[in-house]
């Protein structure tokens, strides 16, 4: 088997490309923007052609396999997209087939969050551990656990939903539909309606001023809070709470030895990090609580690409023995 996988990050913004080795070396780099408008088939045409130039660069077709990560709600097993918010028209889209059609290499499809654990278990912070609990701070919470080397999936490869579980039984109406989900408080989106909700019933005037002329984001609200605006600063407790409450339940459960914190809004290190972590012990039992360490992704803006390749060398056929690649 080769000890090298094609990795594809396909985001709303660029799709990224790359020739990753088991050992963590990325090679072949690639970025285009994503011809968004351009519909499935024009995305399909630019992942095969990043595919086939990394294979031109590299010199050999030989590879492990082709990992995509993509974004929204997607089913693994299946290969299929359900629906992706940053790419207009897709719906049911069944990108694994369509790219192992082309490029006739098996392709393994994953989201965000499961890929990222892997790829901070593999290449990352998880590294020298076997169980860990990886959470992304962005415009939502993607996350992913690893129990006992082990990427928990489910029966339909869509478990490790960790954003979604709920922890206040009359919280905040979620994106997902359940009510008082983790990520309706600390997922960017949520941050941001927070903020708009301050600023509409004129609770806090420096959210407003910040924005100006613009939509107000999770960046705004966080910029307002580090200039001491109190209710800014309330809605990141509030968040980081929610976090140390659902993820305080989930470390009794796994008794993991690792909290890896990745996302972009990870770099918002005192609004989140820091209360999430004086807060955590508050929801875990001590015994358990003992074994964890919370540190941050050590994979930056590659997590992706370590993602979607990690995943193909955790899916392989040598190690599980039950996936089908040509299925
Ligand atoms: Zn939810």
């Amino acid at each position: 088997m080769s000890d090298v996988a094609i990795a594809v990050d396909l985001g709303g913004t660029n799709i990224r490309a790359a020739l990753v080795t088991v050992g963590g070396e990325i090679k072949h780099h690639r970025t285009v923007r994503t011809a968004v408008r351009g519909g499935v088939y024009a995305i399909v045409d630019q992942i095969v052609n990043l595919a086939e130039s990394v294979f031109d660069e590299h010199g050999s077709r030989l590879t492990a396999g082709v990992g995509v990560v993509a974004p929204g709600p997607l089913e693994p097993k299946s290969g299929i997209v359900r629906f992706a918010p940053n790419l207009p028209g897709w719906e049911n889209v069944p990108l694994a087939r369509l790219i192992q059609d082309r490029l006739e290499i098996p392709v393994v499809l994953g989201n965000d969050g499961n890929c990222a654990a892997l790829g901070e278990s593999m290449f990352g912070a998880g590294r020298d551990v076997d169980n860990l609990i990886y959470l992304a701070l962005g415009t939502g919470l993607g996350a992913g656990i690893i129990h006992h080397g082990s990427l928990i999936e489910g029966v339909a490869g869509v478990g490790g939903e960790v954003g979604h579980v709920s922890i206040d039984p009359n919280g905040s109406r979620c994106t997902c539909g359940a009510v008082g989900c983790m990520e309706a408080y600390i997922g960017g989106w949520a941050i941001a309606r927070h903020g708009e909700m301050a600023v509409h019933s004129e609770r806090s005037s420096l959210i407003q001023e910040i924005a100006g002329d613009d939509r107000i984001t999770a960046e705004v609200v966080a910029r307002a809070a580090e200039q001491g605006d109190g209710v800014a600063r309330d809605i990141f407790a509030r968040g980081a709470l929610a976090l140390a409450v659902g993820v305080g339940g989930l470390v009794n459960v796994f008794n993991p030895e690792l909290i890896v914190i990745g996302g972009g809004l990870a770099r918002a290190g005192d609004l989140i990090i820091e209360p999430f972590r004086s807060s955590l012990p508050n929801y875990t039992m001590l015994p358990i609580y003992e074994h964890v360490t919370i540190v941050q992704s050590a994979l930056g803006h590659d997590t992706g690409i370590y993602g979607a390749a990690a995943n193909v060398f955790y899916q392989r056929p040598d190690r599980t023995g039950h996936r089908e690649l040509d299925g």
